[in-house]
């Protein structure tokens, strides 16, 4: 299995990428801000749940999370890896996602960051609000999500590299030009 976890802050564009990525590589596309969203708008208990946790911008319990993990991973079958876009945010995800995967033998294959400073993703995200209306890209709520992305994010970055697994590239340009970058590490990796 090639499983790859897109890392960056909100607004660094691993959404898009990611799903460009599934569809390359044929991968599945895991992202755990879709699954709550998806969860919201349908009202399920755990959307109740979740909803004003992510509307101030926070984060969601660990716990919820590997629930929610090894649904996904069950659900997808028998699948030739995972792009894991919003997840993990935490050390302890981190440690859970190895753990699951480590259930079948697998591994996190590759972490690729997409780097992007803080004022452009701010700038990105204030221009989402007004396309797609998400309650959590407003000017303060963005600015807790980055804090909190600072705080309990950034230190898997260590974690990763100290693994020998996390590689950086600049998440600046047009989608075709960070697309590029991203494949031809993707292929160096599975070389
Ligand atoms: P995203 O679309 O990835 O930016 O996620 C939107 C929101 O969902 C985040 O701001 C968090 O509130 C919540 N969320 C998504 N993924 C996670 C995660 N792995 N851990 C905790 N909260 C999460």
């Amino acid at each position: 299995m090639f499983n790859l976890i897109l890392f960056g802050p909100p607004g660094s564009g691993k959404g898009t990428q990611s799903v460009r990525i599934a569809e390359k590589y044929n991968l599945v596309h895991v992202s755990t801000g879709d699954i709550f969203r998806r969860e919201i708008k349908n009202q399920s208990p755990l959307g109740i749940k979740v909803q004003s946790i992510i509307e101030k911008g926070e984060l969601v319990p660990d716990e919820l999370l590997v629930d929610i993990l090894r649904l996904a991973l069950r659900q997808a079958g028998n699948p030739g890896g995972f792009v894991f876009d919003g997840f993990p945010r935490t050390l302890p995800q981190a440690a859970d996602l190895d753990n699951l995967l480590m259930e079948t033998g697998n591994q996190v294959s590759l972490v690729l960051a997409l780097d992007v400073d803080e004022e452009e993703v701010v700038t990105r995200l204030l221009k989402r609000a007004q396309l797609e209306g998400r309650k959590d890209d407003t000017e303060d709520v963005i600015r807790n999500r980055m804090k909190v992305y600072h705080s309990q994010t950034r230190p898997l970055m260590e974690y990763y590299e100290k693994q020998g697994k996390f590689v950086s590239l600049l998440g600046v340009g047009s989608i075709d030009d960070i697309f590029a970058g991203i494949c031809k590490v993707i292929d160096e990796k599975r070389a």
